[in-house]
């Protein structure tokens, strides 16, 4: 019998129901594997093969014996997490925050660098790196080696290319920070909004593993919004998408660093924050917004006055977000959530008095668990979640670990997938891909 070789699309669609099965050990295992077939759909033969491809690539490990349900006890899975690691990073407006995540999105190496901001994006792009380099270093024992590198940066990101359009806190403009990266890292980078990346950290890990659609809201230097619809970011046509920062809510209002007037940024955020401090006529000793944090915690009357403050005007831009969107979920994120229940009371007051009933009902309203690291969780999360969709490793997934390819590859990289990493008609988010 002549065997005919497998065609793309068989391995296609094995890629994709092995990111089905992994997904399920991730979120549901241990689990047994009748119980994956019962959840998946797939027929138990199926599973079986995936399964033992699965162990053969380190990706899955038995974990010991489940109950019976008559016959012989099933031998139980789950997801082995160190198998593989992503990077991701927060390139902050003052600092740097880098995380390597296991394939369950926990950090297992983390630093946070404090930084001057300055007009040098492309030294700052490579100070970043050499923090990327480390986390590498610390991981690069894991037997499938380093996914990806996802970036989250503090402005509007052109889809496709991932270049920074502009970073007004930043001072920069037209910033290919993939393009960069990808010339130092021969590894699937991805570049995106903070604010979306903070969104996919709260779907993947934080307050909404649940729900499928969530609006997203990242307070601190800047103010901007990851919006999730049916569980996928939305990014609009260009990539630009969540600028919520910028819809004008008065329009003689103070100007903008986006250079219109009176922006939602210019009343929530730190900046907003401290002129509300200053404008309270008590004589505030606070000198930045932990300070601020700290004294409200403490009972001291000014600082609470003035979170409340700003988060009346959050409540607002929550209120149009809840009616435009009608999301499931609302979470406050970045560094105001510190702020937590100062905050969030007053915009809950403002959204009951300012949106419409039905929607309102509907949409709960939290702060954000995972803090100031979101943004670097969910730029990581953002490689995780394409290999889950597509899981590719090389043959039988072995890795390479220290061994010098034809490229000159280092240890935790992997070599060529058999398949392309992701379908360019697939692709959902800003990617650079390396060409070597
Ligand atoms: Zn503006």
């Amino acid at each position: 019998m002549r065997i005919r070789p497998p065609t793309g699309d068989q391995f296609f669609v094995r890629a994709l129901n092995k990111g089905i099965v992994l997904n399920l050990l991730r979120s549901r295992g241990p689990i047994s594997r009748a119980d994956i077939a019962k959840a998946t759909g797939l027929n138990k033969t199926t599973v079986s093969a995936l399964v033992d491809e699965l162990l053969r690539q380190h990706l899955v490990r038995e974990v010991g014996m489940g109950e019976s349900s008559g016959g012989r006890r099933p031998r139980l899975l789950t997801l082995h997490a160190g198998a593989a690691f992503a990077i991701g990073a927060d390139l902050g407006v003052d600092y740097f925050l880098v995380v390597a995540l296991n394939l369950q999105g926990q950090p297992v190496w983390k630093k946070r660098v404090r930084r001057i901001p300055g007009p040098d994006p492309k030294g700052q792009v490579a100070q970043l790196a050499d923090l990327v380099d480390e986390a590498i270093a610390a991981v690069s024992s894991a037997p499938l080696g380093l996914l990806g590198i996802g970036v989250g940066v503090h402005g509007p990101v052109e889809h496709p290319s991932g270049r920074l359009l502009f970073a007004p806190n930043l001072g920069w403009a037209d910033v290919p920070v993939g393009e960069w990266l990808a010339e130092r890292f021969p590894v699937p980078i991805v570049v995106d909004n903070e604010a979306n990346a903070g969104a996919v950290a709260e779907l993947w890990c934080g307050a909404g593993q649940e729900v499928s659609s969530l609006f997203y809201l990242s307070v601190g230097v800047g103010l901007g919004a990851g919006i999730v619809i049916d569980g996928e970011i939305y990014r609009g046509t260009g990539g630009t998408a969540g600028e919520f920062g910028h819809t004008t809510i008065d329009p003689a209002g103070p100007p903008c660093n986006c250079g219109n007037r009176g922006c939602l940024e210019v009343f929530v955020s730190e900046r907003a924050l401290m002129g509300y401090l200053q404008r309270s006529g008590s004589d505030p000793t606070a000198t930045g917004p932990e300070e601020v944090f700290q004294a409200a915690d403490a009972g001291d009357a000014t600082a609470i006055a003035a979170l409340a403050r700003l988060g009346e005007y959050l409540g607002i831009g929550i209120a149009n977000a809840i009616n435009t969107f009608n999301p499931e979920m609302v979470v406050i994120g970045g560094p105001v959530s510190r702020a937590g229940h100062h905050v969030l009371n007053a915009a809950r007051r403002v959204v009951e008095q300012r949106a419409l009933s039905s929607p309102r009902a509907r949409a709960r309203i939290v702060i954000s668990s995972l803090g100031e690291e979101a943004c670097a969780v969910g730029a990581g999360v953002l490689i995780l979640q394409e290999f889950f969709r597509l899981p590719q490793t090389k043959g039988n997934g072995l890795p390479a670990p220290g061994r010098r390819g034809s490229a000159g590859r280092r240890g935790p990289y992997r070599e060529e997938a058999e398949l392309p990493w992701t379908r360019p008609d697939r692709v959902h988010y800003s990617t650079v891909r390396s060409l070597s």
